[in-house]
């Protein structure tokens, strides 16, 4: 079931003219990976080569997000791998809100349809979500239940290419990932998430 409402939400993407990222997109990203994956990742918005492909994190911020998965032993093909906006921003530029509005429906149905048990936010925009009034510099590498589900923050992967000194920031802070998958698993199932229920619930930092 989950595959049909991602492959729905895909195809929805593909055509969607719900904000004006749609007048400049070569190709909409809708996002790729595992429907029953345990762990979602967040990032941003397209950028030039994601734009080009239709994939998410296939440019040089892909490559390092593939090799710091890879550091922690967890293969690409078996997580899911998403945006805030589907659509790029023009230069790279920063999505705007209201973009982020328009297409919060699509994440919030990949949400729903995967169930990750964890959720890791790459970057401010994906973080403002789950992290609302927080500062990336404060809380990258802290996790945080909501709705039983742990979700934690992290630099954007490409924050690590432009900044030498945040890469091993970064490669440290993904050791959380597995720490994550670890403690979701020990949650109790009544505190397991609920489908299409993300409001947050409890707070709780490790
Ligand atoms: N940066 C992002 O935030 N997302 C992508 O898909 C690629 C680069
Ligand atoms: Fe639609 Fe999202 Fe693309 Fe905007 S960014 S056109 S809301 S899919």
């Amino acid at each position: 079931m989950s595959k049909e409402e991602l492959e729905q939400v895909a195809a929805e993407v593909s055509v969607c003219p719900k904000c004006n990222l749609c007048k400049t997109r070569t190709k909409a990203v809708p996002g790729e990976g595992a429907p029953n994956s345990t762990i979602l990742f967040i990032g941003e918005g397209p950028g030039y080569h994601e734009d080009k492909q239709g994939r998410p994190f296939v440019g040089a911020a892909g490559q390092f997000l593939d090799e710091l998965l890879a550091s922690i032993g967890v293969k690409r093909a078996d997580v899911f791998i998403t945006n805030v906006v589907k659509c790029r921003p023009p230069e790279n530029r920063d999505p705007l809100p209201e973009e982020i509005s328009a297409c919060a429906p699509y994440l919030d149905r990949q949400i729903a349809a995967i169930n990750p048990k964890v959720i890791v936010t790459l970057g401010r925009f994906s973080m403002q979500k789950f992290f609302p009034g927080e500062r990336i510099s404060a809380i990258h590498g802290r996790a945080r239940k909501i709705n039983g589900r742990i979700c934690l923050a992290m630099y954007h992967p490409a924050a690590g290419l432009h900044q030498a000194s945040l890469r091993s920031t970064i490669v440290e802070d993904f050791k959380k990932v597995s720490q994550a998958l670890a403690e979701a698993e020990r949650l109790p199932d009544s505190e397991k998430p609920k489908p299409k229920d993300d409001q947050p619930q409890q707070l709780s930092l490790f």
